[in-house]
């Protein structure tokens, strides 16, 4: 047996449960147009993937290989992803009233945001299914992610952006070799050329959720919590949520660690932050509902978290609700602030979605919804460098 055979059995649909094959190129669910996320073959990994396993394995993503889609070790393209340090931040922690705070510091990865996760996963899965050319809407960081595994994987990359992307990541994804579109509105208006020209057969559809396996990349950062906390997962994750692959993959991945035995059965409480400029997902929350509604003139500073839609709403809602967590939005200036005080107190120079978790913590410690003494991980899901236009 090779050191890391993927245990990839299938697909299903988290909608309607129906299941395809591994082996098809697909997006979404055929008979009901919702995400398909994988399914692994748990009980036959369960004897050979083990904790013990993971030792004198590569720091990056990759060590998971078992329980992550890619079959062929030629296709596990890397750029260094994943892994990334789990920091405790105390002076942070001090200053808000919190004593176990910690900071998951997805900023280092390659392209400065764990865009990358999700992107080598998507690419390389891709690649591996016979896939010639790919596409991707985005804000900004999705892009240059796609771009960088792109030009990895020697494939071409046509991003999609709104126009006032700030700069920075247009000198980025050019010089990452990917043909860019400036798009005259949101992500979403981005999303629907992208899907026009994947259905006049230009190339693959590489938009959140709407592949299988952008979600997997992102759910390594829920192995690597547990892990880096020694098996023993904290009490409360708080995510800044755009179209929420990521807080979807990190409870999946949770339910796979059960199966095999390696976490019980208590889970952390799933806090999902969004910009009161664009907070469909709270809204949802709040109102009770399964689908979130479309948010209207949508505006933050934080434009990963400018997604008026998202594909996997009730997905990031039931991790929310199954988890006892909560969803809540915080103002342009709150992240403003929060990046200052992150940046000055721990070192740290954050994108303006990843101070939003900071932002979040006085009003969930305000309403009883932490505790001081909990232990909770803020996901510091980009790098600030991007974002230079915000502190000129
Ligand atoms: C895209 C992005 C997010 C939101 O991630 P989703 O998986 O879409 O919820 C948060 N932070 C940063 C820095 C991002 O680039
Ligand atoms: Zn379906």
């Amino acid at each position: 047996m090779r050191m890391m055979q993927s245990y990839l059995s299938h697909l299903e649909c988290g909608w309607c449960g129906k299941t395809y094959d591994f082996r098809e190129i697909l997006n979404l669910c055929p008979a009901c147009g919702k995400p398909l996320l994988p399914r692994y073959d748990l009980d036959a990994a369960k004897a050979n993937f083990t904790p013990e396993r993971l030792k004198n394995r590569p720091k990056s993503l990759w060590r998971y290989g078992e329980m992550l889609p890619v079959q062929g070790e030629s296709f596990r393209y890397t750029l260094g992803e994943g892994f990334t340090p789990m920091l405790p931040v105390s002076r942070l922690g001090k200053a808000l009233g919190l004593s176990q705070l910690y900071a998951k510091d997805e900023g280092i990865n390659p392209t400065g945001s764990f865009k990358a996760r999700g992107l080598v996963m998507a690419v390389s899965r891709a690649a591996e299914l016979g896939v010639k050319a790919l596409a991707i809407p985005s804000a900004g960081n999705a892009g240059s992610a796609a771009a960088a595994y792109g030009a990895r994987a020697g494939l071409p990359v046509y991003v999609y952006l709104p126009q006032d992307v700030p700069p920075a990541f247009l000198a980025e994804i050019k010089a990452l070799g990917a043909e860019i579109t400036l798009v005259d509105g949101l992500i979403t208006d981005c999303a629907k050329l992208v899907r026009q020209g994947a259905d006049e057969g230009r190339w693959f559809d590489l938009s959140t959720l709407k592949e299988p396996y952008r979600v997997e990349g992102k759910k390594t950062m829920g192995y690597e919590i547990a892990e880096q906390m020694g098996w023993q997962l904290p009490d409360v994750i708080v995510y800044p949520t755009g179209g929420g692959t990521g807080i979807v993959g990190i409870w999946k991945a949770f339910a796979e660690m059960e199966a095999l035995g390696w976490i019980g059965s208590k889970r952390p409480r799933m806090i999902s932050v969004q910009s009161a400029g664009c907070a469909p997902i709270v809204r949802a929350y709040e109102q009770g509902v399964e689908l979130a509604e479309m948010w209207q003139n949508a505006a933050t500073i934080a434009d990963g978290l400018r997604v008026p839609a998202a594909v996997g709403d009730f997905l990031i809602l039931r991790a929310v609700r199954e988890s006892g967590g909560t969803a809540l939005a915080v103002s342009d200036d709150e992240i403003r602030a929060a990046q200052i005080e992150i940046g000055r107190s721990e070192g740290i120079f954050v994108a303006p979605e990843a101070a939003a978790t900071a932002a979040a913590l006085p009003h969930l410690l305000a309403a009883g919804k932490i505790q001081a003494d909990e232990r909770i991980v803020l996901l510091i899901t980009g790098n600030g460098l991007k974002y230079m236009h915000l502190l000129a």
